[in-house]
């Protein structure tokens, strides 16, 4: 029998439901004149009221006009407005399927995930314009529609334009009994290895992960409970833990969403002082930038009370020193705290209960309600021996529970590899993270067996680097690996290549310089070889042929300037 862990909180009773009637219920009785998303420079606003208006238009719209039908995949390609959250719901109001695209892709990786997804429509932000025109050429998008402004693209209107012109119809909301094989969202990944993924994440996937995560903030005294009065967002709608904080759990508490098309630290701040959340959620670099800068004293941020990170690690000094600066700007105790999850599990899977913030060194939190989670030696397959501390050996963490997703879109193969189907016939998703469990149920991520980097909490995947980097003349062979830095670089993009006969004679400064360039070209700026680019004689491979990155990262080790 398998060892298995749950959440120290009892199983919640989950109901099977599609996301647009669990969240336009309105669950909060928020006042339909309170304003919902604000855009943080120009104060422009949607209250609850227009957001519901102009969703059930556009979704009419959508229909009328566009011809979206149940289950056409619609890609999103923007970055953060207060249209976005509108446009993603008048989508799944559709019945018809959103897959975000983060709106930093240049037109070939925007072409690849466009196919990736099969997305017959694309609706994309007017700066990205060009950008989304050329990565739907030789795709099964049949039409490009504009989110803002009024003036249409080769006679499509904006999607603004029908949410005010059309008259707004029923959501088209769908069976219960199929919330659980219904998709909502396809967002990318790259999963534990390859090449990114369409994650599939169905109704029941996304409602579940909102009634789990709201029982943890739900836990403890009221008065130990945030108010979400309001909440700041710059983390990208496109992926998930913007996805669905911003988008459906701050629309279904009611909570203000002051809305950040791209990170400026004095703009964060200037927006805290307005708007004064109790609560931030931040990824590392910024809890790092919030310790650091200078800048962060000239601003009231005493409204603060909690801070949670996700999405990348966050070194526990790194937590301390920020809940030590809080405290001194709030003169009251402020807590950090970390949240892990992934894509594939909508995404919160660990969190800290409010009951339990005061506690020190609890990692990531413990296990949300009704999830399950293993602790496998991944050569042995074996559970992880428990010490005489109570906490498990560190092991590959593997996963299930309602807001565990069925697969990958459109890919078998990559969905077999990332489950495990145990004696029992239970269905496993493996992480590809190692951590511990303690014998308190708090959980803490150690390392990372699988492929992808985290930048700046911003996902890297290997082996499309490494594509496009032997497709360069002077590379024969080439590989790219993870090297973490420290809070303010966090882990970045290093490249090995193996240099062709061509550069034989050359200055391989030069030439290094060349691939450097090249490949920017290519890629979103979070993809950049950070870390640079290392000649080698051959790349360290299995007999399998597979890439041994682990050899690439004991060999930066061994480089690394002795303290
Ligand atoms: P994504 O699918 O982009 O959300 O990436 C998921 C991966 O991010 C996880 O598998 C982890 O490797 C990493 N991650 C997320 N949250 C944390 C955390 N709090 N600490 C360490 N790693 C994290």
């Amino acid at each position: 029998m398998p060892t298995i862990y749950r959440s120290p909180y009892p199983d919640l009773d989950i109901k099977s439901v599609d996301l647009v009637s669990y969240l336009f219920s309105n669950p909060f009785n928020t006042p339909l004149d309170r304003p919902i998303y604000i855009n943080a420079i120009s104060g422009e606003q949607y209250t609850l009221g227009d957001v519901i208006q102009r969703t059930r238009s556009l979704s009419n719209g959508l229909r009328q006009s566009i011809g979206v039908k149940p289950n056409d995949v619609v890609a999103l390609f923007s970055p953060n407005t207060i249209d976005y959250p509108v446009v993603c719901h008048a989508i799944v109001s559709s019945r018809a399927i959103v897959a975000p695209n983060s709106a930093a892709l240049t037109a070939l990786e925007l072409n690849a995930q466009l196919k990736t997804s099969g997305a017959r429509f694309i609706i994309v932000h007017s700066s990205l314009l060009e950008t989304a025109q050329k990565a739907a050429k030789g795709t099964s998008v049949e039409k490009v529609l504009l989110i803002d402004g009024q003036t249409s693209v080769n006679g499509q209107p904006t999607c603004n334009h029908l949410a005010s012109t059309f008259a707004p119809a029923d959501f088209l909301t769908i069976d219960p009994a199929e919330a659980d094989r219904q998709p909502t969202f396809i967002c990318f990944s790259s999963g534990t290895s390859g090449a990114a993924k369409g994650v599939i994440t169905t109704h029941q996937n996304i409602t579940s992960n909102l009634q789990q995560w709201r029982h943890l903030l739900d836990s403890g005294l009221p008065s130990q409970r945030p108010t979400r009065q309001s909440a700041i967002a710059f983390l990208p709608f496109s992926h998930i833990y913007g996805l669905n904080l911003f988008m459906c759990q701050c629309l279904m508490w009611g909570t203000t969403v002051v809305v950040m098309q791209k990170f400026d630290l004095d703009l964060y701040l200037s927006c805290i002082q307005k708007y004064r959340p109790d609560e931030l959620a931040v990824v590392p670099p910024i809890a790092l930038m919030l310790v650091k800068d200078p800048r962060v004293s000239k601003y009231d941020l005493t409204s603060v009370r909690k801070i949670m990170s996700a999405a990348a690690p966050l070194t526990v000094e790194l937590s301390f020193a920020l809940e030590a600066k809080f405290t001194e700007i709030s003169k009251t105790e402020v807590f950090c705290t970390q949240s892990w999850g992934l894509t594939e599990t909508s995404p919160m899977a660990t969190a800290v209960p409010n009951d339990r913030m005061a506690k020190r060194n609890m990692g990531v939190g413990c296990i949300v309600p009704n999830m399950q989670l293993r602790f496998v030696d991944p050569e042995s397959m074996k559970d992880a021996a428990v010490t005489s501390d109570g906490s498990t050996e560190p092991a590959e963490i593997w996963c299930r529970g309602p807001n565990v997703v069925m697969g990958y879109y459109n890919n078998n193969e990559a969905t077999k590899d990332a489950f495990h189907v145990d004696e029992g016939g239970m269905r496993w998703f493996r992480t590809g993270d190692i951590g511990i469990i303690d014998g308190e149920g708090y959980v803490t991520i150690q390392d990372r067996i699988k492929e992808m980097i985290k930048y700046k909490g911003l996902q890297v995947i290997p082996s499309e680097l490494e594509g496009k980097l032997v497709d360069h003349p002077d590379v024969e062979d080439a590989a790219v690996t993870g090297m973490w830095v420290d809070d303010r670089a966090t882990e970045l993009p290093v490249g090995f290549v193996v240099l062709s006969h061509q550069t034989k004679g050359r200055d391989q400064k030069a030439v290094l310089g060349g691939i450097h360039a090249w490949l920017n070209e290519r890629i979103a700026n979070h993809k950049r070889l950070r870390g640079g680019i290392h000649v080698l004689s051959q790349i360290p491979k299995s007999p399998s042929g597979k890439i041994l990155r682990r050899q690439l990262r004991d060999l930066l080790k061994s480089q690394a300037p002795k303290a």
